[in-house]
């Protein structure tokens, strides 16, 4: 059966951004995927693996005081980084910043702090939720919104799976 949620625990930053690798090498066009969760969580620090999936070089870095940051994915494509923390009205600051516009484009759009910004996002998009443990466990649950993103689940599973064989 198809899953609609995943959840995945990690043990340190590395095994976050492996997965965030997972899920960058499998996206084959546009996604839109929503982080939340508190600070520290490891939404930037699974950005940084998604970025490397999707060939992304250079480093990503949080795009706090910037808003949204654009990177060079390998095959023209971009990645779109957005941080909704630290805005006084996000849902007007992000609107203005083109971010609406961004999720009707080819790209990649990857948000933190979705939480912020109900109002503005799509029907369909991929959310994710960190949660802390213990130290350096976190709790990582993936929710498809929409038929197209419980397909990318499946094709996270299963690349989990090969992984772990
Ligand atoms: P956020 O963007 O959610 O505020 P960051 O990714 O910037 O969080 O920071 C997460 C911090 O926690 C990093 O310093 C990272 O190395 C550390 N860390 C420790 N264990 C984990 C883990 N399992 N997953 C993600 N980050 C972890
Ligand atoms: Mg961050």
């Amino acid at each position: 059966m198809e899953p609609e949620q995943l959840v995945f625990e990690t043990t340190s930053g590395a095994e976050t951004q492996r997965l965030g690798e997972q899920l960058g090498a499998l996206l084959a066009g546009d996604a839109i995927i929503t982080l939340t969760g508190d600070l520290g969580a490891g939404k930037t620090t699974f950005t940084q693996g998604l970025g490397a999936g999707l060939g992304v070089e250079g480093a990503i870095t949080s795009p706090t005081f910037v808003l949204i940051n654009r990177y060079h994915c390998a095959d023209g494509r971009a990645l779109q980084h957005a941080d909704c923390y630290r805005l006084a009205n996000a849902p007007l600051e992000m609107w203005d910043a083109g971010l609406t516009d961004l999720f009707l484009s080819e790209d990649v759009v990857v948000v933190e702090w979705a939480d912020r910004i109900p109002g503005l996002l799509p029907d369909e998009y991929l959310d994710i939720v960190f949660e802390h443990g213990d130290a350096d466990r976190r709790r990582i649950t993936l929710t498809a919104r929409g038929p197209r993103y419980v397909h990318m689940l499946r094709q996270l599973q299963t690349a989990q799976s090969g992984a772990h064989r």
